[in-house]
């Protein structure tokens, strides 16, 4: 087992600064996640961390050794990728061994890996098939089977599971964290959904133009935003974020701004005048869209609603709605930065 550790890692293609002075450092054993929107730099810093691209300054440690001039195959990692490739003319048996003599393991020893490497992920049944033979997940399955079959000391997956759908999906997050628990692999996973890296991580680190925003547990990242681009990333829909004074901005999450009357009674609440133009039934959520009165007049927000608060909405009337002081989190306008929390 390893860290990983970025150290300033800049990454320039012609003009464009993919990755701009990236710091940060993973945890033994840990789950992280890179979580970003498109072309935020979170492949091309995964990559450079890989091996498959050399940082244009900064510097790569694994295990605490600086790599920055290892080959990727001397690095003790193994990758996943979305377009994770089996050798179509080859046996699962054959794909996952695949590495193993390329390495020049002894031909004994080949069988005892397979299985071990199989049984993490359940296809020991299916070694004498083909890919074409296989389900997507179960294709997805081999991928990560053969990628962990060598026994890296660091695991770095580029949205493995994007070939899935939705179900599978599910099915298969919940596979890879238990293997990943039980093996306990230093692991980063690049993604750009949201759901994904909240279920997944044990810290995420946030991505948008080539930085870090934030790197924390999902709980801080959801629950503390560091600034307004990770509170308006994080959440569907994502944290109200209105104007409240020259210089300040105030959030609250779509699900702490509640009627007044379906709040518990435990802590100061902030009164919110909110008149619904819109109702969206989601099942077990109602979206209330609207716009506040009084304070801060005009200003679009979302409320959520759990069908449990019963209530009849008419589009157009005005209602009292209030969030929790404490729920209530302050953005520096220019910067976007959190501030100190004031009074509204
Ligand atoms: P996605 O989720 O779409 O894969 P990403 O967050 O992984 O996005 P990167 O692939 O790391 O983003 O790309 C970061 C930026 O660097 C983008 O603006 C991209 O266009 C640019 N970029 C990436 N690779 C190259 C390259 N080989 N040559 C030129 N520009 C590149």
């Amino acid at each position: 087992m390893a860290t990983v550790e970025a150290r300033q890692v800049r990454k320039t293609f012609g003009e464009v600064r993919a990755v701009d002075g990236v710091d940060l450092v993973t945890r033994e054993g840990e789950f992280l996640v890179l979580l970003g929107p498109s072309g935020c730099g979170k492949t091309t810093l995964l990559r450079m961390i890989a091996g498959l691209e050399a940082p244009t300054s900064g510097e790569i440690l694994i295990g605490g050794r600086i790599v920055n001039d290892l080959p990727p195959r001397a690095r003790k990692i193994a990758m996943v990728f979305q377009s994770y490739a089996l050798y179509p003319h080859m046996t699962v048996f054959k794909n996952i061994a695949f590495p193993l003599k390329a390495q020049g393991v002894p031909k004994t020893e080949i069988p005892k890996k397979v299985a071990w490497a199989t049984g993490l992920f359940g296809i020991g049944h299916l070694l004498e098939r083909k890919p074409r033979e296989l389900s997507g997940g179960e294709r997805q399955r081999v991928a990560l089977a053969r990628a962990v079959v060598r026994e890296p000391a660091v695991f770095l997956l580029d949205e493995p599971l994007s070939n899935l759908d939705a179900k599978l999906r599910t099915s298969a997050r919940d596979e890879l964290q238990q293997f990943q628990r039980r093996i306990g692999i230093t692991t980063i996973y690049v993604t750009h959904d949201q759901i994904e890296a909240m279920g997944l991580g044990d810290r995420i680190a946030v991505m948008q133009g080539g930085r870090v925003r934030q790197l924390g547990t999902p709980a801080e990242v959801y629950g503390e935003p560091a600034d307004t681009f990770v509170a308006g990333f994080l959440g569907s829909p994502p944290m109200n974020i209105v104007e409240a004074a020259a210089d300040c901005l105030v959030g609250f999450r779509p699900e702490h701004f509640l009627p007044r009357e379906a709040h518990d009674g435990s802590g100061t609440l902030v009164a919110l005048g909110f008149r619904v133009t819109r109702v969206e039934y989601l099942g077990a959520d109602r979206l209330l869209y609207g716009v506040l009165e009084d304070k801060f007049p005009d200003a679009k927000v979302i409320a959520r609603l759990p069908s449990t608060v019963a209530l009849t909405y008419e589009g157009g009337r005005r209602y009292a709605f209030a969030v929790p002081e404490k729920e209530l989190k302050f953005f520096h306008r220019a910067t976007g930065l959190r501030t100190a929390p004031r009074p509204v």
